[in-house]
């Protein structure tokens, strides 16, 4: 058992009361590690301290300053990402070489945004009015709280904690009770890299309490939530009440639409591994496939071919393509949701259970015959499971496709590019990948349509996301204006 200790105003230490939670092998379901399991009183300290450390020498720091610290972090992230990858996978269960990938990626988040540091430039608007001059001044909004989820834990939390820091803010993140040890991990590399205590906190516990506190604190100016949409929508309201900043990065129901003239290789790949990689736990999963009639029955065995010898076992393997889903309440869900698609008269064609080894692991499930009403193709599932729904033509796909109250992804596979512009032009989604799937880049905005969230994560709308703008007058004329009128 390795035991850890939490993050708050630059000090390692306990939980408040003692208490701990226990993290476990997703794989066999044994306990590896010890986390404390903070309280209101750990989050307290945690947002008292962040909001100390936004008058304190963080703020003197420049801009020039911050980004270097910021590199220094995505430095001892390249530095340390084979040990990472593994703490991740002992928490989530991912594929090692899955979370090998996103160690390797997770640097040039820190880049980014430690490059952009020194760019955020206020304006000065030719306001035309003689004997003044006006200038916006971009400020940091203040202690973000950053609360992520366990299915992508370091590469969500970066997400959030870089472009806020980059902005000057300061932040207290709290991650899933599932996966905390790496938080917890990366607080010693913030420490390493020399950041002032209280600029960044991680305080471990549960949602319903350290999560609460943190949504609920007067003195937390922005929250960046990760998680499912009932959880989001929860914390929405709580901010909504105090006029709190509140960006919501939830779940989706992402159709990956396939017409007939696609390269149906690539698109069998592609469909494959948007919904069995990370065996389907991914908040773009592509878990409604559309399928043109004329292709349908041909793209079906396509696919149950790849599934069907598609290899489940041990993530730290290197010749597994499909591990264990996360957690134990996560199994019982995805279990319940393929009970439910049998019963609304969805026909299993591969899979529909649970492996017979210990771990939660569930076997590549597809599903055909599915309408677009029927829940397996309307609710999230988090798993393995596939719904292939037949469409007609290109307007059909498109009702389909957006007939949905998610709006998070979409893939298009076709080899006409009218098809292709069209498509993505239409489909009410935030991210539309044509002829691919899955692929991300620090670089261009990720979030959601409807219920799919608010606000857009990487990118400069990311920075944005943190700042304050501030109009400021100046007059320099040595005449005495009118008290009684505006001065427009
Ligand atoms: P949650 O949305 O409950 O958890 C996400 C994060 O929010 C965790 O850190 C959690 O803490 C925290 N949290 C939960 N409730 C609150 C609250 N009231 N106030 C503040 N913070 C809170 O996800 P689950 O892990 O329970 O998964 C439930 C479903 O959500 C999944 O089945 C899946 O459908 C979806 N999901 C979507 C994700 C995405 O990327 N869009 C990621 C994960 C899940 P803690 O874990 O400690 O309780």
């Amino acid at each position: 058992m390795r035991d850890y200790q939490m993050f708050i105003n630059g000090v390692f230490r306990d939980a408040s009361d003692g208490r701990t939670l226990e993290s476990v092998h997703p794989w066999t379901g044994d306990a590896w590690a010890r986390i404390p399991r903070g309280d209101r009183a750990d989050a307290d300290a945690a947002i008292g301290a962040a909001h100390a450390a936004l008058r304190g020498p963080w703020r003197d720091l420049s801009a020039s300053a911050r980004g270097a610290l910021l590199r220094k972090v995505g430095d001892l992230l390249a530095r340390d990402a084979e040990r990472l990858a593994e703490i991740e996978v002992n928490d989530n269960g991912k594929l090692l070489i899955e979370m090998q990938a996103q160690m390797r990626y997770l640097p040039e988040v820190y880049y980014y945004f430690a490059g952009l540091a020194d760019k955020v430039e206020g304006s000065v608007p030719p306001i035309g009015r003689p004997g003044h001059f006006a200038y916006t001044r971009l400020e940091p909004v203040g202690v973000v709280a950053a609360i992520t989820p366990w299915n992508s834990p370091l590469m969500l939390a970066a997400s959030k904690i870089a472009p806020a820091l980059a902005a000057g803010c300061t932040v207290v993140h709290k991650p899933s009770e599932h996966s905390s040890a790496s938080a917890l991990e990366v607080a010693r590399l913030f420490d390493e890299a020399g950041f002032p205590p209280g600029v960044i906190n991680v305080v471990t516990g549960l949602g319903n309490e350290v999560g609460d506190a943190l949504v609920r604190d007067p003195r937390v100016a922005r929250i960046s939530f990760t998680g499912g949409t009932d959880s989001g929508k929860a914390v929405n309201q709580i901010a909504a009440a105090r006029l709190a900043r509140c960006d919501l990065e939830l779940g989706g129901k992402s159709p990956n639409i396939v017409f007939a003239d696609a390269d149906l290789d690539a698109a069998a790949s592609g469909v494959v591994s948007g919904i069995f990689a990370a065996s389907g736990q991914s908040c773009l999963a592509g878990s409604r496939l559309l399928v043109q009639d004329s292709i349908h029955d041909a793209f079906l065995d396509r696919l149950l071919a790849i599934a069907a010898g598609a290899v489940v076992g041990d993530p730290m393997d290197s010749t597994t393509q499909i591990g264990p889903v996360t957690t134990e309440a996560q199994f019982a869900k995805v279990l319940d949701y393929i009970a439910i698609a049998k019963g609304e008269g969805a026909r299993c064609v591969t899979g529909g259970e649970r492996l017979d080894r210990p771990g939660w692991f569930v076997r590549p499930t597809i599903f055909a015959d599915v309408t677009n009403a029927m829940r397996i193709a309307r609710e999230e599932v988090f798993g393995p499971v596939l719904s292939v729904i037949r469409f007609r033509d290109e307007q059909d796909a498109l009702r389909i496709a957006n007939d949905s109250n998610f709006g998070l992804a979409a893939g298009v596979w076709t080899s006409d590019m009218g098809t292709a512009f069209r498509m993505s032009e239409r489909l009410q989604a935030g991210t539309v990948w044509i002829n691919n799937y899955r692929m991300l880049s620090v670089m261009m905005p990720f979030g959601g349509y409807k219920d799919s969230g608010t606000g857009r994560e990487n990118g400069l709308e990311a920075i944005r996301a943190n700042l304050e703008t501030k109009s400021v007058f100046l007059n320099h004329s040595a005449a005495v204006a009118n008290p009684f009128v505006m001065k427009l």
